[in-house]
């Protein structure tokens, strides 16, 4: 059995598929893993060697400069990668020989919702794949209802400023944090918008729509968008692979660090693959570890803070004063930093992944969100699974170091949230093992895709 699956190239994206493509590959299942040429060298060279799945790259078609212009990059991959995935079935399939080498079904990220035409087009069963909430194919299904309603204009623009939520078990979004409107660049907010409503009658007509999230996560999601099926966490349902995919090179020497750290000591941080802090808020928050006195791991992209001007600028004689209690890195393994007993909780942009990767080890979360769809993580986190904080306030300004250094202590001593975090991983860990709902719908799944070729 032969299956492509075709990724839209963002690390948090990626990674995920990448899981499942290793979860199918260890059922016997063939994986030819497409990639754009700007990702493409970067996730075989960080796992290449640890999955039995075939990369391939297809060019999108940019000039490299073009691919940091607002949109750009998007658009390519809505509109350049599709026939180039159409032509790629078709050149695979006409030179097999063997009819098991040709592409029986095609399983894309469901945001690039054009590749349904062309797994129409070739005729093969198709899945759309998740990796985000449910909770956020709900917000897309239901954007007529808000235009309807007058909470957004036919831009996208929030033309209200009440909550929304969609079931109690759902999570309250204030329309000006919808996902498109979060982007802040009318372009891109358009372009996701669009997305939103094209996605939503073309995957329609997939064979299976699979998401990265659980029953038990998101019932009422579930309940709404019951074509849905979770598969997840992932990651946790395959904990024996390594997360694979990595677009940047992961510190080597961090879990041997947190050997030495006293148990549930340590402040995780890490922000993902590309939300930013400006300058001045990035010294806050140093201040604020400076000042909090407990142990840090700290992950500072060399692109943590925008302009080129010595971006990573801590403050003065902050790196000196840290020595010792508090590691800076440029990426982690996080996934293995965040299963170590020494870390105490995590603060977060809040990206469907670290969210994941967060409640699966049952560590309580300090909430930062940055853009998309981490504002509708924040409120599962804090409002509905109530495992984390917020930090700072939604209207803008600065968050001091006082108020980042007592969040987190407020984070660390409430005993009743830390209860229910560990209450969730355990949920999350009975859904994926034997007997439990993901793990009963990756198997129901697995054998669809196995008897596709018949
Ligand atoms: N990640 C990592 N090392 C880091 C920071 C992030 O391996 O130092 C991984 C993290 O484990 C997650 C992914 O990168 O799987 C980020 O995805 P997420 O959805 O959380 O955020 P995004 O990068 O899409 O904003």
């Amino acid at each position: 059995m032969h299956v492509m699956m075709v990724a839209f190239p963002m690390q948090g994206h990626v990674t995920p598929l990448l899981e499942l493509a290793q979860v199918l590959a260890k059922h016997d299942i063939r994986i030819t893993f497409v990639n754009t040429e700007m990702i493409h060298d970067r996730v075989v060279s960080s796992s290449g060697e640890m999955t039995p799945v075939g990369f391939v790259s297809v060019a999108d078609g940019l000039e490299s400069w073009e691919r940091y212009v607002p949109g750009k990059l998007t658009e390519a991959v809505y509109t350049v990668v599709p026939a180039k995935i159409e032509a790629l079935i078709r050149e695979i399939n006409a030179n097999s020989n063997e009819e098991e080498d040709k592409i029986r079904c095609l399983v894309y990220d469901q945001s690039i919702g054009s590749l349904q035409q062309v797994a129409l087009n070739a005729a093969i069963p198709s899945v759309a794949f998740l990796p985000a909430a449910a909770a956020l194919l709900v917000l897309g299904i239901n954007i007529p209802d808000l235009l309807r309603d007058g909470i957004i204009d036919d831009q996208g623009n929030p033309l209200k400023s009440d909550p929304v939520q969609f079931a109690p078990t759902m999570p309250i979004m204030n329309p000006k944090d919808f996902v498109w409107c979060s982007v802040k660049n009318t372009t891109i907010q358009k372009q996701i918008l669009h997305a939103m409503r094209q996605n939503n009658k073309l995957i329609n007509s997939a064979d299976w729509v699979i998401c990265n999230s659980a029953q038990d996560l998101e019932p009422g999601a579930f309940t709404l968008a019951p074509h849905i099926v979770p598969v997840g966490p992932l990651l946790a349902s395959n904990r024996l692979a390594n997360s694979a995919g990595s677009f940047f090179k992961q510190d080597s020497d961090s879990l041997e660090w947190l050997d030495q750290q006293p148990s549930s000591s340590v402040i995780y941080l890490s922000f993902g693959s590309y939300a930013m802090l400006d300058k001045a808020q990035f010294q806050e928050l140093a201040l604020g570890l400076e000042h909090g006195n407990r142990p840090f791991l700290w992950v500072v992209r060399p692109d943590a803070v925008p302009g080129a001007d010595n971006p990573r600028k801590f403050p003065e004689g902050f790196l000196e004063r840290i020595t010792g209690r508090g590691r800076i890195i440029g990426w982690a393994n996080q996934q293995k930093v965040l299963s170590h007993p020494s870390v105490a909780c995590f603060v977060s942009h809040c990206g469907w992944n670290s969210t994941l990767e967060s409640v699966s080890n049952g560590v309580p979360m300090l909430c930062w969100p940055y853009y998309a769809d981490q504002f509708i993580n924040r409120s599962y986190i804090c409002d509905i699974w109530r495992v984390g904080l917020q930090l700072g306030n939604d209207g803008g300004g600065i968050v001091t170091f006082d108020e980042i250094k007592e969040k987190i202590d407020g984070l660390l001593g409430d005993d009743e949230l830390k209860e229910r975090a560990l209450k969730l991983k355990e949920m999350m860990g009975s859904s994926v093992r034997e007997g439990g709902s993901s793990y009963q719908n990756l198997m129901n799944f697995i054998t669809w895709i196995q008897e596709c070729k018949k």
